[in-house]
């Protein structure tokens, strides 16, 4: 990973809008977040500090691999179809282990993604990420087995009738990636923010 040159032009600038960005920047991220939150296929797209696209993956090229050179030092958003319309299904999906994974992989300077209903975003500190890919994979992991999976399953399984089981069952499985992503921000000290729309 890069290390301390990367950090040089992020946050913390003074350029004078919420969160350092850019008013360009803060715009075209609304506009496109408007756009692809409601897809059914991903599609990613990074933007520079002036609020232009370094990088667009539409989400129909064969590949889902990211050029992780264009993304670098860049706020990447992109998109989880939602899997379902039924109840707490339809709030769509936090990270994934990959997401962030490629987060410090590429170095990125925020990293965000958008369901139908919600945005999550990762922010890189100022010190850098300070992780490496497969901490990242194993720290993922390690939570979701030991701490999210462990009462998870104790917790559906004392649903007193199937029905409640069920309603169980989908609470945990909706919530599952933004509860382990919340408890690997702690542990890294990373700011993990989200909102409904
Ligand atoms: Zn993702």
């Amino acid at each position: 990973m890069g290390g301390r040159a990367g950090g040089g032009a992020s946050a913390g600038m003074g350029r004078g809008s919420r969160g350092g960005n850019s008013e360009a920047l803060e715009k075209n991220l609304r506009l496109w977040e408007g756009a692809i939150r409601n897809r059914d296929n991903e599609a990613v797209v990074a933007f520079d500090k002036d609020g232009n696209i370094a990088y667009l993956n539409q989400g129909d090229e064969s590949s889902s691999e990211v050029d992780y050179t264009k993304i670098k030092d860049k706020v990447v958003t992109h998109n989880h179809p939602k899997e379902s319309d039924e109840g707490l299904y339809r709030i769509g999906k936090s990270f994934s282990s990959e997401d962030i994974q490629v987060a410090v992989g590429a170095n990125v300077k925020e990293m965000r993604v958008v369901t139908p209903t919600y945005t999550f975003s990762l922010k890189r500190p100022k010190g850098g990420w300070k992780k490496t890919e497969s901490q990242v994979a194993k720290a993922f992991s390690d939570i979701a087995i030991n701490k999210i999976g462990k009462s998870d399953t104790k917790y559906w399984k004392s649903g007193k009738t199937q029905a409640e089981k069920e309603k169980r069952v989908e609470r945990v499985y909706a919530t599952h990636e933004h509860r382990i992503v919340k408890e690997l921000a702690k542990q890294f000290k990373w700011t993990y923010t989200y909102h409904k729309n």
